[in-house]
């Protein structure tokens, strides 16, 4: 069941003339969107697979032209199709960067290097700090270079000797007869797996593998407008490569908790407020709640319950320094519970100046000595 390929413009929802940084904001969007930790719709992978295909072809020039000229055929060539480089123009690019969820995991390169694998810590935050910016201690396990052998396997003082079967080539000749005749090829040397030399007494600290796990403490720096579902790497962070690999990155899965007082919107931030019908009525200034402390709300004459203030550039930051959310803050008028003998005689006096008819006395005391409670 081959994929109907859409048109990448369209897919980004972008014009076939939209900037470079146009196309990045259309890519980031969605790529939020259907990030597959926020939306839970069941094509939602296949939706960002379209998405990183498209925004992979249009954000570089010459695949760009390409593709315009030719379509996708034209773009679709094995060659030169590494990943994603990620949005330089940013400071926290990284988080996006993780976006699209290059899998974690351990690559073997044809030297025999293999790169450490990715590391995964999830994290749980408090609203404050996922607005206002934070330094946590983290404390983690991963695979580190063993220090007893230095990383090399070998039992210390003793060396890892030439691989006998490839004479530290790394690579053998290999022959195969096949139906048209004998063929010969190269490959990886299987006794030392490319690398040349065979440990004879392992390191008794790491079996030879060269690696050992170890618990790691270290302080990570939460940039202020993350929120949930955001992956920040730690480049070089995760797992230690094996046999000269490249370490692997640490990933920090950020979780934002539910606040007592303030509903996040992306980066708005929502509060209630109560007010008396007096308050509301001859109007008064309250104060509200903001992320980091109180602020004054003026409330003007005649509010009405329900009416909403919006307190400008109070709500998050955005994670990439473009600007922050506002504060909106709902005013619900409270009824009073409670009220004194003249309380209510005030209240009834002025329900009258507005011509209302107000019974003077309750009678449901008259009813409750005839027919019992209620
Ligand atoms: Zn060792
Ligand atoms: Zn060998």
């Amino acid at each position: 069941m081959a994929a109907k390929q859409r048109d990448y413009y369209e897919v980004l929802g972008v014009s076939r003339d939209a900037a470079g940084p146009d196309i990045k904001r259309a890519y980031r969007k969605l790529a939020m969107q259907y990030h597959p930790d926020v939306c839970k719709d069941a094509d939602a992978a296949d939706k960002i697979k379209d998405i990183n295909t498209a925004y992979e072809v249009l954000s570089d020039e010459a695949k760009r032209s390409r593709y315009d000229r030719f379509g996708a055929e034209g773009v679709n060539q094995p060659e030169g199709y590494g990943g994603f480089s990620g949005g330089g123009d940013s400071p926290f690019g990284d988080i996006f960067e993780t976006i699209f969820g290059q899998g974690m995991g351990g690559r073997t390169s044809r030297d025999g290097s293999i790169r450490g694998d990715d590391l995964r810590y999830d994290i749980e935050i408090t609203l404050e700090e996922a607005a206002l910016g934070a330094e946590k201690a983290i404390k983690f396990n991963r695979m580190e270079s063993c220090d007893a052998c230095g990383g090399n396997g070998a039992k210390p003082g003793t060396d890892a000797a030439l691989c006998p079967q490839c004479q530290g080539q790394g690579q053998v000749t290999f022959i195969q007869e096949t139906l048209i005749g004998r063929m010969t090829g190269r490959q990886t040397c299987p006794r030392c797996r490319g690398v040349g030399r065979v440990i004879s007494s392992p390191c008794v600290a790491c079996n030879g593998g060269g690696r050992r796990r170890k618990e790691r403490e270290r302080s990570v720096k939460i940039p202020a407008g993350v929120d949930t579902g955001m992956k920040m790497p730690l480049r070089g962070e995760g797992d230690a490569g094996e046999r000269g690999g490249q370490a692997g990155d640490l990933y920090i899965v950020f979780r934002v908790k539910d606040h007592e007082l303030f509903e996040r919107r992306d980066n708005d931030l929502i509060v209630e407020m109560q007010v008396s019908f007096a308050v509301a009525a001859l109007g008064g200034t309250i104060q509200v709640p903001i992320i980091n402390g109180v602020e004054d709300l003026r409330i003007p004459e005649g509010t009405q319950s329900g009416h909403t203030f919006t307190l400008r550039g109070k709500g998050v930051p955005d994670v990439n320094g473009r600007g922050k959310g506002d504060e909106h803050v709902i005013l619900n008028v409270a009824v009073p519970k409670k009220l004194t003998p003249e309380q209510k005689e005030l209240l009834r006096q002025f329900s009258e100046s507005l011509g209302e008819n107000v019974p003077e006395h309750e009678n449901k005391s008259i009813f409750k000595r005839f027919f019992g409670s209620n």
